[in-house]
Parts: structure tokens; sequence; C-alpha cells
């Protein structure tokens, strides 16, 4: 197969790819034997319609020729994933039940060990209830919240899937999630989404697939220490139902994501190297979600062909900060995303069809180390809780988020009264000035940020776009240094995986960590 370049216009058919094909390249229909599309984007700027990578099958001989027409012909990315029996036995634990730690456990299995998955929170089924429960009552379980339980900090979110080039690791990912449920289109479409309402039921088939390979789950346990001897681990401590129990174990991976603070703080106290590494952190921004499709699609293309429109804005400001749009939920709502007691946490979510009155996105400040104001490995950590448990005081000590309207932020004051935009951060929210719980070089960086996203997509500066806040965990601030081999660094069989370890940013990223954490223990990622 060769891999090629056209582009058609929205609404086009399965012959007009071949067409096109037929028009790029000196092919006649009747040799092309088949055709998979491997990359589909949508183009608004110029001509409009989608950008097609697409693979095409012709004999070998046509495709050694074709192959000669360099930036019109590329080679096909290798996209199958073989998973061999594993010739190492180890009896892995794998700490986390999010992306990073169910493909990781998924691989192991395939590959005929038998992991044990063990996760603070509870099942993804009984985690909605919990969830459900905390929108409406305020009632904050800190094990299993939007942060802790079976499918990690992302089953409750827009289920973006967000890539570059698709390799054979990542097109794994896709093709999990298809066969666990998702929509087939997850396969190429550039940006596609699975969907909150979906997340529960693909989590649950994954678990399924999991178990009827051999592993096993452990829910409403908490990894409490690692056990080492001579640089190597071998036991874990875990603590169920009120008891501290003990698992032998050579191999631990570690995929706890980036909200598991007091977990981190232990591995630290253990001797694990780490470091500190920069972040985002702002507020969430809500427009209208038709006003947003109006400003990007102006009268180009509607809703009803290409779905709710996104944005991705990102500012350089002379000061040297970064501001810019993240996590993206079009036709979304703000999700109560804290899983410390008194922290209050925002993040953004979407259901499948993204028909929500809203649509949300973070406006984030970039930070680094410098601004921790301490050199202690986990000084972003203190810098996040300072800020979420300052949002909290903000709200009068609840829950409910501190919101403002933009026109206000901009100009001074603050009135109780918000406008048209209604907030969708479920537990309510309390107007106050962010400036009550950001430091003032975020609330003036976003105040310049947002000027210069106004001038570049003209309106987005709507007086009655709602912030609400404090958004201050868009990855980790602490990565566990670890060595080639995934292993963490001076100690044997401990693997730092996904977000917690600072090797992702986001659900492909995550699992894609996981999985090739797994295949390199195995000594099968070649
Ligand atoms: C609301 C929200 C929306 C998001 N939306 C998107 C999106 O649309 N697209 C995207 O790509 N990314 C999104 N993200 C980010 C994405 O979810 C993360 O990047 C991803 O989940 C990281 O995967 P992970 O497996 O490394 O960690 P996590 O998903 O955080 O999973 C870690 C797991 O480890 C468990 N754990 C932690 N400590 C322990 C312990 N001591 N013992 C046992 N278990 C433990 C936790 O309970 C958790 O289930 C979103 C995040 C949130 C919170």
């Amino acid at each position: 197969m060769i891999k090629t370049d056209i582009f058609l216009p929205i609404g086009y058919t399965s012959a007009d790819i071949e067409n096109k094909i037929c028009e790029k390249l000196p092919v006649r229909r009747s040799e092309i034997k088949s055709t998979v599309i491997i990359s589909k984007e949508l183009r608004l700027d110029g001509d409009i319609g989608y950008k097609l990578s697409v693979g095409v099958a012709f004999c070998e001989e046509r495709e050694a020729g074709l192959l000669k027409m360099k930036k019109k012909v590329f080679a096909m990315p290798e996209l199958s994933l073989t998973v061999r029996e594993a010739d190492k036995r180890i009896s892995p634990v794998v700490v986390g039940a999010g992306p990073a730690g169910l493909f990781c456990a998924l691989v192991l299995a395939e590959a005929g060990l038998k992991p044990l998955v063990i996760e603070r929170g509870e099942s993804v089924e009984k985690r909605e209830q919990t969830v459900k429960r905390f929108f409406t009552d305020a009632n904050l379980n800190t094990e299993s919240n939007v942060q802790f339980g079976e499918g990690g900090a992302g089953a409750f979110s827009d289920g973006k899937l967000k890539y570059g080039l698709i390799n054979k690791y990542k097109y794994k990912v896709l093709k999990e999630f298809v066969h666990a449920g998702a929509s087939e289109d997850i396969l190429w479409t550039k940006g596609a989404h699975l969907g909150t309402d979906k997340l529960p039921s693909i989590v649950h088939h994954i678990r399924e697939k999991i178990i009827a390979l051999g592993g096993s789950f452990s829910f409403n346990t908490k990894l409490s220490d690692v056990l080492i001897k001579g640089g190597k681990v071998y036991a874990v401590k875990v603590e169920r139902e009120g008891r501290t129990e003990e698992i032998e174990t050579d191999a631990v991976f570690l995929a706890i994501g980036h909200s598991a603070r007091d977990t981190i703080e232990m591995l630290y106290s253990k001797g694990l190297s780490m470091e500190a590494k920069g972040f985002g952190i702002g507020m969430r921004i809500e427009h209208p979600r038709e006003y947003i499709n109006s400003l990007i699609y102006k009268d180009k293309v509607s809703e009803s062909e290409v779905g709710a429109a996104s944005y991705h804005l990102v500012s350089h400001l002379p000061s040297g900060r970064s501001v810019y749009s993240f996590c993206m939920c079009p036709g979304g709502t703000v999700v109560a995303a804290s899983g410390e007691a008194g922290g209050i946490c925002t993040n953004g979510m979407s259901e499948y069809k993204r028909d929500a009155d809203n649509s949300n996105s973070a406006l984030l400040v970039s930070v680094s180390p410098s601004d921790f104001g301490s050199e202690h490995p986990l000084a972003g950590i203190r810098l996040q809780r300072e800020i979420e448990r300052a949002a909290y005081r903000t709200s009068g000590n609840s829950y409910a988020a501190p919101a403002i309207r933009l026109s206000e932020f901009l100009s001074g004051g603050v009135s109780s009264e918000l406008g048209s935009v209604r907030p969708s951060y479920p537990i309510g929210t309390v107007a106050a000035r962010p400036e009550n719980y950001l430091p003032s070089y975020i609330t003036d960086s976003l105040k310049e940020g947002i000027a210069s996203f106004d001038d570049w997509l003209g309106g987005f500066a709507y007086p009655d776009a709602v912030l609400t806040g404090a958004e201050a965990r868009s990855t980790s601030p602490v990565r566990i240094l670890r060595r080639e081999d995934f292993s963490a660094l001076g100690t044997e069989g401990l693997y730092p995986i996904g977000e917690g370890g600072g090797y992702a940013g986001g659900i492909v990223s995550a699992a894609t960590d996981g999985l090739c954490a797994a295949l390199t223990v195995m000594g099968q990622n070649e």
C-alpha cells in the first residue's frame, strides 16, 4: 500500500476518493485494489472540505514505481501491532485504571500474563453514580470522583482523541476503543471524540476483555507503599476496606495520573528521583455554542454538516508566557473536577452529540518551575493546591465555583448578576474576581491573551461569556525520572507511566505510554 493526500468537498462519496486518486496520480481506476482512509481533517481556510490521507493498494510493481513520485506519494505507515506470548514470567501489578493502566494491563494480558489492576476508586458504573451525587449534593468522595476511579481522569470528559501522526501503537489504542464500542470513524477523523455518555461502556468493555484474557481488577484498593530491597521491587502494600495487605510482585506499573498527589508524595519519600515540570493555570470560558459556531464557520459550513465548532488558540506574550485554549469542549459543560477536600478544580466534558447550550475551553497561562517559589520537585503540587484552596475559600468555603462575566473581568469590578450565558458548572457559581484565587501574573496574562484571541477570532471577547475557576491541573507538575526501559531511575521493577509519571498529556498519549511500557518490559518493543 502507498499513502497519498487528497482534498475533497464536504459530502464526498467513496467513488470521489478513487476519482481524485486517479486525477492526482498516473493510475487507472481499475488498477486500484483497495483504499483506506488514514486521516481526515476539516479545512476551513481557502477551499472548504476535507484533507484526506489515504492508503491505496496497487500491485507491488506499480507501488514501487509510484513511490518514486516524492511529495505526492509516501510509504504507508505500519499500523499492525502483534503482541506475542511473553517469554518473561512476571507477576505484574498495574496501579490505576486510567488509559495508561488499562492499556498496559490489556497488552500484558494479551501476552499471556495475569496483571492485577488495583484502583483506588470505584468501578466505572458505581463511580458514575458517585460523581452524579457530588454534582447534586456537593459531597465529595475523595477516593472516587472525576479524577479517581475506573476509566481515570478522562472518563468524564469530551473524550477527545488527540495525537499527531498515526503509528501502530496509537492505532492499536484507537482500534481497541472501536472494539469496545466507539464509533469507527475515530480511526481516521482528526479531533474525533468518544463522548462522556459513551465512555463508561467503553471502559467497561475494555475491563471485560482484560478479565477474559486472565487479568483481574481490585477496586477501592489504594497503593500505600512500594517495598524495595537492593534497588528492586518485591511487593506493594495496599489499603482495601480499612485493611492493609501486602501483594508480592516483581513489576509495578505506576499509572496513577496527575492528581494522585498523596501517592506521589509517598513515592518521593521513598527516594524516587523526580523533577518539577511546567503546566498551565487559568479558568474555563463558556460562550453560547451557536455563537462559537458562527465565529468559526461563518457562513461556510453548518453544524449539521460537520458538528459543533471547536477552536485552538495560542498567544505568545512579550513576557515570555503563553496563553492557550486547552481541552475545548464544543457543546459541553464545565465539570466539578475536585479530587481533594476543600479545593475547587474545573475541567470540561461533552456528550457524543456535543449539543449542550455552551461551548467551553480552559484558558491557561503557562507556568514553569521558576514560578513555583521553591526548587523542591513537588513545589508545583503545592502551587496547584494553594490555588484550588483559595478558589474554595473565595466561594465561601463551598464547592460552588467562583465565576465572572468576561466584560467585568476585563474592565474591573464584579456584580452578582451574570449575563445571558448561564454557567454550566454543576454545583453552582459565586460571583467573584479571579484575583482572589489566581496570582496576578496569571490574571494579567489572561487579559492580554483574550485581547489577542479577539484580534484573531473577532468576537471571542464576547461580553457575556463566563469565566469559571480555578483550573490548575492541565497536566502533571512533576515527572518521575525513568530510564529508556521505562524503569524508575535506580529502582528495578517500578515503571512510572502515563500522565502521573509526567510522560503523557491526554487519553491517547497516556494509553500509548502504558502499552509501550508493557511491550518494553516484556522485551517486545522492537
Ligand atoms: C474532566 C477531564 C476531561 C478531560 N478531557 C480530555 C479529553 O477530552 N481528551 C484527552 O485526551 N484528555 C482529557 N483529559 C485528560 C486525560 O483524562 C488524562 O490525560 C488521562 O486520563 C491520563 O491518563 P492516565 O492513565 O495517565 O491517568 P488517569 O486517567 O488520571 O488515571 C490514573 C488512575 O490511577 C488511580 N490511582 C491514583 N493513585 C492511586 C493509588 N495510590 N492506588 C490505586 N489507584 C490509584 C486513579 O484513581 C485513576 O483512576 C481530561 C481530564 C479530565 C479530568
